[in-house]
């Protein structure tokens, strides 16, 4: 980090705010080059607020996406996520917060082969501790409104690639989260599929009136979204 960063003033703590990244800086070495990927890059988003994030292959949506979610660590900058600055935070408590506070989609569902689906969404409230039949519970009624109560007994295997996803979706959100992460979750999904899972995707960000950072290749759902950010030689610009 240099003197600039380091010196770099916090923003204060204000109502609303549920993520924020100040001066995020990531680079990885390649041989004897070094790739720069995110450059001093701000971001805040609101309680309530859906951004896109766009920009083409390559350009850095997947780092940022893991970097916020806490999945990997930024080389400088400071993340607050419901008013806690991670820098402040130890790896357990950074742990907690990242399973409290964040619901994550990744492009390919990373669904686990053996359990089905009501088990795979339960999955995260067995692994913090709540009751089988409570986590159960909840995870029927998140399949209900993903509109695959018919669904929850069929292992991954047994279902379309758009059941998949919303399986995925349904298993980020079963911890009611304040803020939702989603790489290209509908990537890899055909244009009619991807738009119905999105639409899914996006009324439940909306009844839950949660932050949403979503990336996505297709700028026909970013509109939909309430703002759209381009990542851009290191750094989120409107669109
Ligand atoms: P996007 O999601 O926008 O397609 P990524 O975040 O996946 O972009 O990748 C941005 C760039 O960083 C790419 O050039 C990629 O090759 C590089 N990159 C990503 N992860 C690593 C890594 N662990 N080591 C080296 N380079 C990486
Ligand atoms: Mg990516």
């Amino acid at each position: 980090m240099n003197k600039q960063q380091a010196a770099r003033p916090i923003t204060p703590i204000e109502q609303d705010l549920l993520l924020r990244a100040e001066g995020i800086n990531k680079s990885f070495s390649q041989g004897d080059n070094t790739l720069t990927i995110l450059n001093n890059l701000d971001l805040r988003i609101d309680a309530g607020e859906i951004v896109a994030l766009v920009g083409p292959s390559g350009s850095g949506k997947s780092t940022l996406l893991q970097i916020l979610g806490l999945l990997d660590k930024a080389d400088s900058g400071q993340i607050t996520i419901e008013n806690q600055q991670l820098g402040s935070l130890n790896e357990s408590k950074r742990t907690k917060l990242r399973l409290s506070s964040i619901g994550f989609v990744y492009q390919f569902h990373h669904l686990l082969p053996e359990f089905n689906a009501m088990e795979n969404v339960a999955l995260p409230l067995i692994i913090a501790g709540e009751p089988k039949r409570l986590a159960y519970e909840r995870a029927m009624k998140l399949l209900h409104q993903m509109g695959l109560k018919d669904r929850a007994d069929h292992r991954p295997a047994k279902l379309s690639g758009g059941e998949q996803q919303r399986v995925a979706i349904a298993r980020a959100l079963v911890h009611d989260p304040q803020i939702l992460l989603a790489d290209e979750p509908t990537g890899n999904l055909d244009p009619e599929t991807s738009a119905l899972v999105f639409d899914l995707l996006l009324d439940q960000v909306r009844e839950r009136n949660i932050a949403a950072l979503l990336a996505t290749h297709n700028l026909d759902l970013a509109d939909q979204m309430d703002r759209v950010l381009e990542l851009k030689a290191g750094k989120l610009l409107p669109l």
